[in-house]
């Protein structure tokens, strides 16, 4: 018996990182999986994006999870694609139940060095893209009376982040959506939360110009990000945190063990956001 046994899971993003482990955690709990992503790069995204081969091995991992699998590449940037592919699920699977709207891209910039086509990408995939996926999946909701929605927000959807406030205006966004959005759907028996990841292990984080950010130093090496990740936390041994940490709180969201949570912005973060405050390099008044 798992806790989504029965179930049918929709998510964006599917084709690595916490898409991937999203799909995979709600197979090994029992339910079939819609599994979307979108299979071309995107400008100005300086980190591995996944390719159509990459949705394919998710959807041979849900399989041998237990799962039954739909694949489909799907833009988030793309109304026509996400009707299509929600149209789909529910002709392949006869419903959907849960829809985790994990998909997003990370660039960083100063805020007024960005140029505009910077700023667009990310709050149309990272904001609006999940707006257009609550679209195409909330009619359906709405007719079976039920459902939960998971959206995926991030530590900077409570906190700043100097270099990517593009990145982090798109998460508040996501937070706001996801409490109205719960007002609006309350009523009607489905309920929306949100899962807010703090460094998590995924393509989106392992790249060279991160881990030397993150060390402090050029050159750094996987090693140096793992020393440096420790302090991204506050729990012992706990740096960038495995995909599965963030799919076990959405599984949970997803299942009728949370049936009275709603409109809540859960952080997984190893302890980030209570870190004390600390400036490492203060500047005195002249
Ligand atoms: P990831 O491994 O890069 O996965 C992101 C997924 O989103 C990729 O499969 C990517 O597909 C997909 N995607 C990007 N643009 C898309 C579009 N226009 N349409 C459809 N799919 C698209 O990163 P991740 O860490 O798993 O990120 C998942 C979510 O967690 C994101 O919302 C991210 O902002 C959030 N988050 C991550 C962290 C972290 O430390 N990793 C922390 C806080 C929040 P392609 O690769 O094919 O583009």
């Amino acid at each position: 018996m798992g806790i989504l046994d029965g179930k049918v899971v929709f998510i964006t993003g599917a084709g690595h990182g916490q898409g991937r482990a999203h799909a995979v955690t709600a197979a090994r709990e029992g339910a079939d999986v819609i599994a979307t992503d979108l299979d071309r790069p995107i400008d100005g995204v300086r980190y591995r994006l996944a390719t159509a081969d990459d949705l394919a091995e998710t959807g041979r991992l849900v399989e041998q999870a237990g799962g039954r699998v739909l694949t489909r590449i799907a833009d988030v940037r793309s109304s026509e694609d996400l009707d299509a592919a929600v149209a789909e699920g529910i002709e392949t699977f006869g419903k959907i139940d849960v829809l985790i709207a994990n998909a997003g891209i990370f660039t960083q910039a100063p805020f007024w060095k960005m140029d505009e086509q910077t700023w667009d990408d990310v709050l149309d995939v990272n904001l609006k893209g999940v707006w257009r996926t609550m679209k195409a999946v909330t009619p359906h909701l709405i007719d079976r009376k039920t459902g939960s929605i998971i959206l995926t927000t991030s530590v900077n959807s409570v906190m700043g982040n100097p270099s990517a406030a593009h990145y982090t205006a798109a998460k508040h966004g996501v937070l706001g959506l996801m409490r109205s959005a719960a007002q609006t759907l309350g009523p009607l028996g489905i309920r929306v939360n949100s899962v807010a990841p703090g460094l998590i292990d995924t393509p989106m984080t392992n790249f060279q110009e991160l881990y030397d950010q993150m060390a402090g130093h050029p050159g750094a090496d996987r090693s140096d990000y793992d020393k440096a990740a420790l302090h991204y936390g506050i729990l012992a041994g706990q740096g960038a945190l495995p995909p599965e940490t963030i799919a076990n709180a959405a599984a949970w969201l997803a299942s009728d063990g949370s049936y009275a949570v709603t409109g809540q912005n859960i952080v997984i973060d190893a302890g980030h956001t209570i870190l004390p405050g600390f400036n490492p390099a203060p500047v005195a008044l002249h």
